[in-house]
Formats: structure tokens, C-alpha cells, sequence
């Protein structure tokens, strides 16, 4: 259990420059299972007596209680992530959140979208568009829509040992978004040598309940 004198626990404080979604995928070859966990905030400030940009994971429940998106400025402790192979963030098992400053009233129009981030079950209804991971560093980084996402990939069934892992960027946006660029398609590697190539029936089926501007 943590403790305030806890190596690993940090504090830190800053300016909410993005704030989305801490999704996991998990793959084996076609088949695929998400694991929604909560959400990734990148902030601009000071953590452990360090300036600059970092990435702190908050649960769902303290985003359901506090709201927050782009331009919340914060203070709280967190605890380093000790094996960053599945996560996005620095730091998560975020506690004593003090709101600082709120943010404007004025939300810009998107994209990218800057509004407060929906609950993870309508992540999960809405499903995603894979992103070309050049489109996401360029435009998607502060979206509410954009993830990146860390996968894990069995390669072997019957050697579930046998793992690796990747990022891969995804859109749960809407479809008809001008910068949504799909990108190359996606390989999930398999047992001696056989690959699966994740073809774009795949995206067009999962989001096939939303129309084009939803
Ligand atoms: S492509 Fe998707 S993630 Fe990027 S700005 Fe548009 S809606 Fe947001």
C-alpha cells in the first residue's frame, strides 16, 4: 500500500493541456479485447521538482466527479508507473486532487474537440476509426477523440507467455472530421511467421450505428 513516505509517490502540479481516454487493446491475431480503465491527462507543469510536459492517469471517478478537460490547472500526488510496457502515462493511482484554477467558460469549436470527455461506456458504444499515427501527433494530441492506445499482442496460443507490445492511434470521433486520416493498414503478428492484416471492414463495421457527423 502507498504511504505519504512512498518512494514512488510524487507531487506534482500544472495546466491540463489534453485530456483522453486510458484504453488497453489487447490482440491475438483478429481477435481483439479493450480494457477501459480511465483517462490520461497531459499536463504542463511541475512534477517531483521537474518542469515540463507529463502524463498522469486519473480514474473514472475522479473525472466523473471533477469534469475536467483543456485548461483545468491542478495539483495532486501520484504514484510512477513501474512497468510502462501497457500505459500512455508517467504516473497513475492519482489522489488529493486540488483544483487550482478553473477553465473558460468559452469552448472553441472543434476539431480538435476540446469539451469534456465522455464516460468510458460511450467510448465503448461509439467504437473506433484506426489513425495514422502521424495525423495524431500532428492534429489529435488534445482531442477528446484521439487515443493512443497500448497493445498487447499474443503471438502464440499456446504460449500465452509469448507476448509483444506496440501503440497504436485510434479515432472515436466523428467520421466526417477534415483531419481523420486512416493511415497504413494494421498488422497483428502470429506464430511462426503467419500475420493477420486488420482490413478496413473492420472499422466500418465496429462504428457502423454512428452516421458520418455523429
Ligand atoms: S481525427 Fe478524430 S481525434 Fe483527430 S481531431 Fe478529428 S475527431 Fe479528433
Amino acid at each position: 500500500m502507498g504511504s505519504s513516505t512512498d518512494p514512488l509517490k510524487v507531487s506534482w502540479s500544472g495546466l491540463i493541456e489534453s485530456i483522453q481516454s486510458r484504453i488497453r487493446l489487447l490482440r491475438s491475431l483478429d481477435q481483439r479485447e479493450h480494457n477501459y480503465l480511465g483517462y490520461n491527462l497531459r499536463i504542463k507543469g511541475q512534477i517531483g521538482g521537474n518542469t515540463g510536459e507529463f502524463i498522469v492517469a486519473v480514474g473514472p471517478g475522479a473525472q466523473d466527479k471533477h469534469k475536467f478537460r483543456v485548461g483545468f490547472r491542478l495539483a495532486a500526488v501520484s504514484t510512477t508507473i513501474p512497468d510502462t510496457r501497457m500505459e500512455i502515462a508517467g504516473h497513475y493511482k492519482t489522489s488529493g486532487i486540488k483544483i487550482l484554477e478553473n477553465p473558460p467558460d468559452s469552448i472553441p469549436d472543434g476539431p480538435p474537440f476540446f469539451g469534456i470527455p465522455p464516460s468510458l461506456e460511450i467510448y465503448r458504444e461509439r467504437g473506433h476509426l484506426r489513425l495514422d499515427s502521424r495525423t495524431y501527433d500532428s492534429k489529435c494530441t488534445t482531442c477528446i477523440w484521439g487515443c493512443r492506445m497500448p497493445v498487447e499482442m499474443i503471438i502464440d496460443h499456446w504460449n500465452p507467455s509469448q507476448v509483444k507490445y506496440r501503440l497504436e492511434t485510434f479515432c472515436y470521433g466523428p467520421k466526417s472530421c477534415r483531419f481523420y486520416k486512416a493511415g497504413p493498414l494494421r498488422q497483428v503478428p502470429g506464430r511462426r511467421g503467419m500475420s493477420y492484416t486488420e482490413e478496413d471492414w473492420v472499422d466500418e463495421q465496429e462504428t457502423a450505428h454512428r452516421g458520418k457527423d455523429e
